[in-house]
């Protein structure tokens, strides 16, 4: 085959490409409020919310954010959202379980921190609210799985919401719109490196 024969045909799978392509974001064409779940043991889900926080941002858009399950205070994110005037930035966890060791407490933190989110969810001047290792406290029993997704369901029709952390509850995912699972293939802490500033924290 010549090179000008390559060229050609090329061009001639692009242009097919293309069509299947364009024809798939014609046909959609809703815009609504999404809920979307990063869940699974790889690194990558806290994060990915932080990003999709700065695409929202970019757009103007206001931003909420709930951290459930806080082991520490000097995140770059929290240092660097707090700084923007349309972020409001909810501390509700005390630390990991292991660190509080305390069930009854942790309970109640939870609850109370619910009560905050439910706010948030009732206002439609949130364009996106991150809640982020909500997970948690659904998996531990702390919150109503059944309350939750009440909450999430009759919020405002337009507002995005990201949840993040290990192990959603199928009927979480079953309810999202995009759920994406993080896999876990390689992470530097089992190779003895602490935590990096701008990487993990
Ligand atoms: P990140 O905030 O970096 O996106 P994450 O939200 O996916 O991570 P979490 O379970 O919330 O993961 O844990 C947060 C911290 O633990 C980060 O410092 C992260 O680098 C680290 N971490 C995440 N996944 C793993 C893993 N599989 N093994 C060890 N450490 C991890
Ligand atoms: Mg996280």
């Amino acid at each position: 085959m010549t090179d000008s024969e390559r060229a050609q045909r090329h061009r001639a799978r692009m242009q097919r490409k293309k069509e299947v392509i364009d024809a798939a974001i014609a046909r959609a064409d809703r815009k609504q409020g999404l809920l979307l779940i990063l869940t699974g043991n790889g690194k990558g889900k806290s994060s990915s919310a932080f990003g999709m926080i700065a695409r929202a941002l970019g757009h103007g858009m206001r931003v909420g954010v709930a951290q459930f399950i806080k082991g520490r205070s000097d995140t770059g994110e929290e240092a660097f959202f707090r700084k923007q005037n349309h972020v409001v930035w909810h501390v509700l966890g005390e630390g990991y379980t292991w660190d509080t060791q305390n069930l009854d407490r942790d309970r109640e933190t939870a609850q109370r921190g619910w009560a905050i989110v439910q706010e948030m969810l009732h206002d439609p001047s949130f364009d996106l609210i991150v809640l982020d290792e909500l997970t948690y406290p659904l998996k531990f029993g702390w919150l109503d799985l059944i309350l939750v997704l009440n909450d999430l369901k009759n919020r405002p029709p337009m507002q995005h919401v990201i949840i993040t952390g290990r192990g959603a509850p199928k009927e979480l995912c079953d309810a999202a719109d995009t759920v994406t699972e993080m896999n876990d293939i390689k992470h530097a802490f089992r190779s003895g490196i602490q935590a990096q500033e701008g990487i993990d924290l």
